[in-house]
């Protein structure tokens, strides 16, 4: 397949190194009458080496678009490319596989496995795929995170910040093209936040990774390089370096336009877009 054309509106500039692709990306869910489109011919591209944030109000599309970019759902028309790759043309076999050699994932829940201690759970998608992690990089994630003292710890002997620490440096221990990270603050004090945003940064700066994150905080947002504002369904706007100040503001110009109330957490979508 030769590379898209670089067309894209919002994300990356053109001739930027690309991690991650969309193109005319579509989702629908449902058919008919009841249909919902939650993304309406996304065009965006992600920059390799960057952290990328993504904001909107709830039903926005914003976890549809993650969910396509990491070939974690189908999408109805469009293509997404993981790299060089196309992953809109991969079976399910091949996503499979790419998705786990290639892509690092950190939820709002931490998912580690309560009988394993910290240094199991971050090793433990390698060792269900028979990879050995290279211990050069996994020593450099565990110091980046400040987990060396708790690599013996079982979740339940650690905070709820230093569990998400865990579930980063899982996420990180295959040295992944990409990492998603959907609301990674969400189930964190405010200081365990803040700490895990410097160690995506940090991830980011120090370890030449690529973080994609999806956020509802303007806070959590400015520690990106680059915002993406998403509403019903479009990417509609960016922010190089942003501040908290400033997305806060679009995101109210955002409010007023769509009716929804910008981060008042993920709980209260607004009425579905019928299509
Ligand atoms: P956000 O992450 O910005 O809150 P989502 O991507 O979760 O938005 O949802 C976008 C739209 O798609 C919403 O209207 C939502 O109701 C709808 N949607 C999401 N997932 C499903 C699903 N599995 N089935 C039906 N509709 C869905």
């Amino acid at each position: 397949m030769s590379t898209p054309a670089a067309q894209q509106a919002f994300g990356a500039a053109e001739g930027a190194d690309i991690a991650a692709r969309a193109s005319s990306l579509s989702k629908a869910y449902g058919s008919g009458e009841t249909a919902v489109l939650a993304l309406d011919a996304v065009d965006v591209a992600i920059a390799r080496g960057r952290f990328t944030a993504v904001m909107g109000p709830s039903g926005s599309g914003k976890s549809t678009l993650m969910h396509c970019l990491a070939g974690l759902d189908s999408v109805s028309s469009g293509q997404v490319w993981l790299g060089e790759t196309e992953i809109t043309r991969l079976s399910e076999r091949e996503l499979t596989r790419l998705r786990r050699d290639h892509v690092g994932f950190v939820f709002q829940s931490f998912n580690l496995l309560p009988t394993l201690n910290a240094a199991e759970n971050i090793t433990l998608p390698m060792d269900i795929a028979g990879r050995k992690p290279d211990a050069a990089w996994l020593d450099r994630v565990i110091d980046t995170l400040r987990l060396r003292d708790r690599l013996g710890h079982r979740p339940a002997q650690l905070s709820g910040g230093q569990q998400q620490r865990v579930a980063c440096a899982r996420a990180l221990a295959s040295r992944p093209e990409l990492i998603f990270a959907d609301e990674p603050t969400g189930n964190l004090d405010s200081r365990s936040g803040l700490e895990l945003l410097e160690f995506l940064r940090e991830a980011v700066d120090q370890l030449g990774q690529t973080v994609v994150m999806v956020t509802h905080d303007p806070g959590a947002a400015a520690h990106a390089d680059l915002v993406l504002f998403l509403a019903d369904g479009r990417i509609v706007d960016e922010m190089p370096r942003p501040t908290a100040e400033a997305v806060l503001e679009r995101m109210r110009v955002f409010s007023g336009a769509s009716g929804d109330i910008p981060g008042s957490g993920s709980g209260s979508g607004r009425a579905a877009r019928k299509n």
